[in-house]
């Protein structure tokens, strides 16, 4: 089961992706946070992207690419995978298709995950994550025990640099220039499935693996 989860941002593709791969034991593979592991860890990629994803901005489609490409080799993925963040554009959408033609594979289920400007703003200026173990939390809808600490690990809670509010808006403006056309591109393909994503966590996966049995 190739599987993509489109959505803007805080739709909440990692956390509906987390789920989805622990039921079907497929990798979830998040562009977001393996770059985000390559700047910590300040690996050529990681230094290459970090302006880029400081400023809410995509970071070039060669890097992202390349850095899919190479993960869908690996032999995890033969059953089947989760997009989580990619392809952010049409280039990139593209870029997938050839690659999983080369494995004679192809996208079998495309999930858009609908959630309002208004309500994303709320959600990603609340977020919270882990350090450590990348655990994810909201400072209202799922407050941690401290409010420093992560309640799994212990490690150190952070805001993400590009969950502030000046941020968020240019990553908005990104999603609905370069990523939303994906919707139109994957409805004629004929592989999308649009569910609302407002509401409790378990009814929205609830409703993805129900879009995903009825397809
Ligand atoms: P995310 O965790 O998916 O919201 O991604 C965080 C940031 O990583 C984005 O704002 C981009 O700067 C970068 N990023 C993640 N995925 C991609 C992608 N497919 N193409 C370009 N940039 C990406």
């Amino acid at each position: 089961m190739n599987l993509i989860l489109l959505g803007p941002p805080g739709a909440g593709k990692g956390s509906q992706g987390k789920s989805l791969a622990e039921k079907y034991n497929i990798p979830q593979i998040s562009t977001g946070d393996i770059l985000r592991a390559a700047v910590r860890d300040k690996t050529d990629l990681g230094i290459k992207a970090k302006s880029y994803m400081d400023k809410g901005a995509l970071v070039p489609d060669n890097l992202v690419v390349e850095i899919v490409a190479e993960r869908l080799k690996k032999s995890d993925c033969n059953d089947g995978f989760i997009l989580d963040g990619f392809p952010r554009n049409i280039l990139q959408a593209e870029a997938v298709e050839r690659m999983l033609a080369q494995f004679s594979k192809r996208i079998d289920h495309v999930i858009n995950i609908e959630v309002s400007r208004k309500e994303i703003v709320k959600r990603l200026s609340g977020r919270r994550v882990c350090r450590n173990c990348g655990e994810g939390y909201h400072i209202i809808f799922n407050p941690p025990l401290d409010d420093k600490k992560c309640d799994k690990c212990g490690g150190e809670l952070y805001q993400r640099e590009d969950d502030r509010e000046d941020t968020i808006e240019t990553r908005m403006k990104v999603y609905e220039e370069q990523t939303a056309p994906l919707i139109d591109f994957y409805k004629k393909k004929d592989f999308l499935v649009s569910i609302d994503g407002i509401g409790g966590f378990k009814d929205i996966t609830e409703k993805i693996v129900n879009a995903i049995v009825a397809r």
